[in-house]
């Protein structure tokens, strides 16, 4: 059966979820920007408190793992429809108990973590009382993990870290920190790697530099190079077994970048929104920008570009509700996360070409949302890698063709429907 209908209950929710973003959350991004991973201090704690309590309430707090995991249970095709609303706001996801990289790190350690890893790091993590941070990629290696060179190193009952991690999210604001490095160089790195879940403040841990985006401020960068300096943990430390980082890697990543997608339709909305507002309000040459045929054109691109996209996002968080089984749903993953750039980068840029010059100032959203749909390209895997893993996943469908001439030859496909067809084409011919 297809059905493209909310269920009217969960429609009240949502439409309950819009207003208090617009009126209560999106302020805060004007209020307090940049602040959503700063854990909370006096002031701060008494605004935001009560609108996650709210959210509670409402029973919208973290709704990306299942009850069993200490969350609500409503499924990606749910949190889909909540996250695009979310997408408008930075705060929004922190204010719902649902914001990246904590949910792939909350799911991983739901799903691999002994009960011990889970009372110390997932508890307060669901309660939105810490932060976490994942650190994988490495200065001299992102896009190809195999190349990786951290190690942990076994001492007693302890493992030894060194290493170099880069751009790892949020590290300097968090409790604690997921790496992943090498603990078997003689194995295949796919079974050679572990992940480990390090207090940010066991000695050792050394952030050089936290890097800012473009338009950021010097000081104001997220993104640390990490400096792991003998950092010694004990074996209660390593989440899942020994060699198990791919695998591990595959399902964090995979909910991270389809939660991403999710948010990426709302903030396209929000650049839809106002190109449309403004076509609507401005005026040159004798008519309304929303006259002129370019300007339509950039609308229909637009309003299409993101309805393709919002089916496609929608339909694979419905995949993964259905198999519960991020790799068999895999292709469809890497498919959105390539679209995702292009479809954020288009909308955002024709909306502020629409607005004229006050589209490239900081006084109106698109110019972050051209970095965003950049950064989108890059985090949690390069388009190309992804368009790879997509290209890999179709072609598992077919085989080569048998012979010299593609299956679908004319010439030979003629051929065999007029034996097929003989008997009625003779007389066919016996008519004419
Ligand atoms: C905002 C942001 C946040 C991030 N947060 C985190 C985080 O929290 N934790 C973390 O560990 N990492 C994080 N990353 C890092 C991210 O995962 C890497 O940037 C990404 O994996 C690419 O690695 P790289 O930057 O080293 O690029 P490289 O691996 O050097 O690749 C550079 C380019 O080479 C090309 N390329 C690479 N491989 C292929 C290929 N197989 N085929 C064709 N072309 C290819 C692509 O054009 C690619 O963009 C973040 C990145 C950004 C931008």
């Amino acid at each position: 059966m297809w059905d493209f209908e909310t269920d009217p209950e969960y429609q009240k929710v949502l439409d309950w979820a819009d207003e208090f973003v617009r009126e209560e959350v999106e302020p805060l991004d004007l209020a307090f920007p940049h602040q959503q991973f700063v854990p909370l201090d006096g002031m701060r704690r008494k605004a935001i408190d009560p609108l996650k309590d709210e959210v509670r309430r409402r029973g919208l707090w973290a709704t990306h793992l299942g009850t069993d995991l200490g969350g609500q249970g409503y499924g990606q095709l749910k949190l889909a429809l909540l996250n695009e609303i979310l997408g408008r706001s930075q705060w929004a996801p922190v204010i719902f108990g649902c914001q990246a990289p904590d949910t792939g790190n909350a799911e991983i350690i739901a799903h691999y973590g002994t009960d011990v890893q889970k009372e110390k790091y997932l508890r307060p993590l669901l309660n939105g009382e810490l932060f976490s941070c994942y650190s994988m990629t490495e200065p001299h290696a992102g896009a190809d993990p195999t190349m990786f060179t951290t190690t942990a190193v076994r001492d007693g009952d302890d493992w030894v870290i060194n290493g170099w991690k880069f751009f790892s999210s949020n590290a300097a604001t968090s409790s604690f920190l997921i790496v992943m490095v090498v603990t078997n160089p003689d194995v295949s790195a796919y079974q050679g790697m572990s992940m480990f879940l390090v207090p940010t403040d066991t000695p050792g841990v050394k952030i050089e530099r936290n890097i800012g985006l473009y338009g950021e401020r010097a000081d104001e960068g997220s993104h640390a190079l990490i400096h792991y300096d003998n950092v010694r943990v004990p074996s209660e430390a390593l989440l899942g077994g020994e060699g198990q980082a791919f695998v591990i890697a595959q399902t964090r990543l995979g909910g991270g970048r389809i939660h991403h997608a999710m948010r990426t339709i709302g903030l396209s909305r929000k650049a839809l929104d106002m190109m449309c507002e403004r076509a609507l309000s401005r005026e040159t040459q004798g008519s309304r920008l929303s006259d002129k045929q370019f300007v339509q054109g950039y609308i229909a691109d637009s309003y299409a570009q993101l309805l393709q996209f919002r089916l496609m996002v929608l339909y694979t968080a419905w995949e993964i509700d259905k198999y519960n089984d991020y790799k068999r749903v895999r292709k469809d993953i890497a498919a959105v996360k390539v679209v995702m750039p292009s479809v954020l980068h288009d909308i955002a840029w024709r909306a502020m070409q629409v607005h004229g010059a006050l589209g490239v100032t900081n006084e109106v959203p698109f110019l972050g949302m051209v970095t965003g749909a950049a950064v989108m390209g890059l985090a949690d895997g390069p388009t190309e890698v992804h368009k790879t893993t997509v290209a890999k996943q179709v072609l598992r469908d077919y085989r080569p063709a048998e012979g010299t001439w593609p299956t679908e030859w004319i010439p030979a496909k003629r051929q065999a429907a007029q034996a097929k067809y003989a008997e009625f084409l003779e007389h066919e011919v016996g008519n004419q």
